[in-house]
């Protein structure tokens, strides 16, 4: 059995140790030692990465009493090992874990949550709830989290013997066998935990909620602690300066400048409605019954084409197309009352480099080429043509 070095307070980011055994694998060597600073995958939290003597530690995993150190060359059993863990990475999943117990605990204590789920994923921390909480309520939750940063309190990690492990409240999730190991943070949190923690809470520096959906009837959250919080509130920063600028509106009214505008949006598209109906209305009104029809009206997006093709072909009887110049070209909508309007479309799109289809009934599609005044008299020849 190897010893949990990285169970110390303080963890070593270096120590000495003895290979107790070498075996090959599909990606390498699996390496045990006497002793490990090497923290293995498990409880949510990575496995620490790092050297055994100069070569790279890729993973660290357990498997029933043991710790594997997986290495891309073997290490011959009875050699001593000088082992370096990475600081960076270590601090960084100690803020995580630490910030997530934190967390967890003032959830629990504050509205009866527990944490279901946790998992330090990149680029945040994903933790699970066992009930839907509101917007406020996490706020209330992470800012109570942040004082216990502030407050800088110590975090205890230890083995109770079983008659105290009885006597004392824990969070837990699931039932353990053997020794428990508990995490107590003073005010905020007992939790059983197999993971490496920082010694005082204001090394967490901080904790911030990035996101929360509904998830089996809780809540799943993404939670950013410590260096990882900073790269998001960033960015949020950079996009409300943005929206501040676009909006012409200071950064605490932008929310307010924002739904204003929506309003404004929302009315503008049922006036646009309106004018496209009472447009649509005044140009098929002077369709002649057996004639063809060709209408050019700038303004209508390929909705209100397709609406005027099909009051023009209603009122006419007769081939019917409906124009109007877009980004792309010509966007036009062709209708055939009683025929195939998909030959006549093909036909159109050839003379004049266009795109499009549809049905029988009603083919739409855009033209790179062409003047208004050829394309009508185009379908003019085609009224003649003996297809129609
Ligand atoms: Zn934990």
């Amino acid at each position: 059995m190897t010893r949990k070095l990285y169970e110390e307070t303080p963890a070593p980011l270096a120590f000495t140790a003895r290979v107790t055994g070498c075996e090959p694998d599909q990606k390498g060597y699996r390496v045990t030692l006497d002793a490990t600073g090497f923290f293995p995958e498990g409880g949510g939290q990575p496995w620490d990465l790092g050297t055994l003597n100069g070569i790279p530690v890729t993973a660290v995993v357990v498997q029933g009493e043991e710790i594997y150190h997986l290495l891309p060359q073997p290490l011959e059993p009875g050699t001593p090992v000088e082992g370096i863990i990475d600081g960076e990475r270590r601090l960084d999943h100690c803020q995580q874990h630490t910030g997530e117990h934190i967390l967890s605990g003032t959830l629990h204590r504050l509205f009866g949550a527990n944490n279901v789920g946790f998992h330090i994923g990149q680029p945040y921390v994903r933790m699970d709830l066992d009930l839907p909480l509101t917007t406020e309520q996490l706020a209330q939750a992470e800012a109570q989290a942040n004082t216990v940063i502030r407050r800088d309190e110590p975090v205890k990690v230890w083995y109770p013997d079983p008659e105290e492990l009885e006597a004392l409240e824990y969070r837990s999730k699931k039932a353990l066998e053997g020794p428990v190991r508990l995490v107590e943070i003073p005010g905020a949190d007992r939790c059983a935990c197999c993971g490496t923690h920082l010694e005082r809470t204001g090394m967490v520096g901080i904790i911030k909620i990035i996101s929360a959906q509904n998830y089996k009837g809780g809540v799943r959250l993404e939670v950013a602690c410590g260096g990882r919080a900073i790269p998001p509130i960033q960015d949020w920063y950079r996009q409300i300066t943005a929206l501040s600028g676009l909006l012409s509106a200071k950064v605490p009214a932008v929310e307010q400048a924002a739904r204003r505008m929506a309003g404004e949006n929302q009315e503008l598209k049922g006036q646009l409605a309106q004018l496209t109906a009472l447009l649509i209305e005044a140009q098929a009104r002077d369709a002649l019954p057996g004639t063809v029809q060709v209408r050019f009206c700038e303004g209508l997006n390929p909705d209100g084409l397709r609406r005027l093709c099909l009051a023009l072909a209603q009122r006419s009887g007769a081939l019917s197309g409906a124009f109007a110049a877009g980004a792309q070209g010509t966007h036009y909508a062709l209708a055939l009352p009683g025929g195939d309007v998909r030959p006549l479309a093909a036909g159109l799109n050839q003379r004049f480099s266009g795109r499009g289809g549809g049905t029988p009934n009603l083919c739409q599609g855009c033209l790179t080429q062409g003047t208004p005044q050829a394309i009508k008299e185009y379908m003019e020849e085609l009224s003649h043509a003996d297809a129609i």
